[in-house]
């Protein structure tokens, strides 16, 4: 049985409009649920709070500046932890909230505080539903995005898997937006110069399409000895065939790897 840390990206849990893609989440909540009753351990990094604030908020387009983003939070990281009390719930799972910055990192203190209360979460075999503290996060304190915050946490509770939803199928040879002949990389074994340049420079589509931080975070995972998969969060029943071994997108391989497919 694996400790299992999974992330949903925006684009996964709402519509461009900010409102809750009801069915894509029912769908989600139903297959944690069913993998916890397996018997894995799973924690949830979840996103979502701007873009369901914004929605809630009626706002036309998501907040440019920073105190609207930082309203928007507060308001949708209800709305979000109402949704996943609720639908864990209806399958007897108890969640709890957890939200970080990147200072509880960096200070031993706190870190601590984090490794103790996680510890003792999954022994009362709580599911926890963590996000950054975007009310309070800053550029400057906070860890700026989800996936560096999901691999810290993998790290931070030694997780055999990280798995990154997205809305992106995995690595690609190159920008599958404007490239045809871009190909999907199923498996990543050792995180050569080459595969980070796939990232692209900030500023190219790939850049800012989230690969750059998903491959740092696939650095810090493996680094720590904990398997890394980028998948398309599209259909979350995939989660049983990654979680098997079987490649549904990207696998970044640790030394650790607990899957052994050749
Ligand atoms: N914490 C942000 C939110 O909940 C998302 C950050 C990210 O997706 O990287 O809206």
């Amino acid at each position: 049985m694996m400790r299992i840390v999974i992330k949903v990206g925006t684009s996964t849990l709402a519509y461009a409009s900010g409102r809750l893609n009801i069915r894509r989440v029912e769908a989600l909540c139903k297959v944690l649920s069913d993998l916890k009753n397996s018997g894995h351990e799973i924690i949830l990094v979840s996103s979502g709070a701007i873009a369901m604030g914004t929605g809630k908020l009626n706002l036309r387009e998501k907040p440019a500046d920073i105190p609207t983003k930082q309203a928007a939070a507060a308001v949708g990281q209800c709305e979000l932890m109402y949704v996943y009390d609720k639908l864990f719930s209806d399958y007897n799972h108890t969640v709890a909230q957890l939200l970080m910055t990147g200072d509880d990192f960096h200070s031993e203190e706190r870190h601590r505080n984090f490794n103790n209360t996680m510890t003792r979460l999954l022994e009362m075999d709580v599911l926890p539903v963590i996000n950054e503290n975007d009310t309070v996060a800053t550029e400057e304190c906070g860890v700026g995005d989800n996936d560096t915050l999901s691999a810290l946490v993998a790290v931070s509770v030694k997780a055999d898997l990280l798995v990154l939803l997205s809305d992106i199928e995995g690595l690609y040879t190159a920008d599958p937006r404007c490239d045809p002949a871009a190909e999907l990389i199923a498996e990543v074994r050792e995180l050569t110069p080459e595969i980070m340049r796939l990232a692209g420079d900030a500023g190219t589509t790939l850049g800012t399409g989230g690969m750059k931080t998903k491959l740092q975070a696939a650095k810090l995972c493996v680094n720590a000895g904990c398997d890394m998969v980028i998948s398309n969060g599209e259909n979350p029943e995939r989660l049983y065939d990654i979680i098997e071994g079987k490649c549904e997108g990207t696998r970044f391989y640790s030394n650790n790897s607990i899957i052994h497919n050749g």
